[in-house]
């Protein structure tokens, strides 16, 4: 479907935002103007869920989520930031795979299987979309994605 991704990103972190725990504070930063995607909201909607799920989940000290929405000539790009307890350079690439958990010892207590990121890579390439991370440990980390825009109509 044809969705507004702007809007749609804004109704999705309204939410989170809502429901964030004491101490997270989650800021958007939006372009002003209209920009579509042709995509399965439902898919798009767990990718940012798995996402931002982390950023909280991952941000034990609370501190700022900022959401960022960008659009370049071809792609319109979101990167969700934190300000947690980030990853060490040798694991960052690691984190997409599968089951795949940095620190066992650490994120047992908090529970999850290591399939999140994995089922965002696949769903946003499904999109034609990329995924990538970019985390300093102790500092925090940047989950990106970029998703193809849709052509403006002639007319
Ligand atoms: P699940 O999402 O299946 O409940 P999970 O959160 O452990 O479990 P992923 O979301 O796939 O699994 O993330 C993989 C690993 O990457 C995590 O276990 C964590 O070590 C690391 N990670 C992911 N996001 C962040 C983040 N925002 N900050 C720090 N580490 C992260
Ligand atoms: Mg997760």
């Amino acid at each position: 479907h044809r969705v507004e991704y702007v809007q749609f990103i804004d109704h999705i972190i309204e939410r989170f935002a809502f429901n964030a725990k004491e101490g997270l504070t989650i800021k958007r930063h939006l372009p002003s103007k209209a920009s579509y995607v042709y995509m399965d909201s439902d898919k798009l909607t767990q990718v940012l869920d798995n996402i931002i799920s982390n950023a909280m989940k991952y941000s034990p000290e609370g501190g700022d989520i900022d959401v960022t929405v960008e659009v370049q000539k071809h792609h319109i790009v979101t990167k969700v930031s934190d300000e947690g307890v980030g990853i060490p350079e040798e694991k960052v690439d690691k984190i997409f795979d599968r089951f795949y958990r940095v620190d066992k010892a650490r994120t047992r207590q908090m529970g999850g299987t290591g399939l999140g990121l994995a089922i965002a890579k696949d769903l946003i390439e499904a999109h034609d979309g990329a995924i990538w991370a970019d985390s300093r440990e102790g500092q925090g980390t940047t989950i990106s994605f970029s998703l193809p825009l849709m052509r403006k109509k002639r007319g």
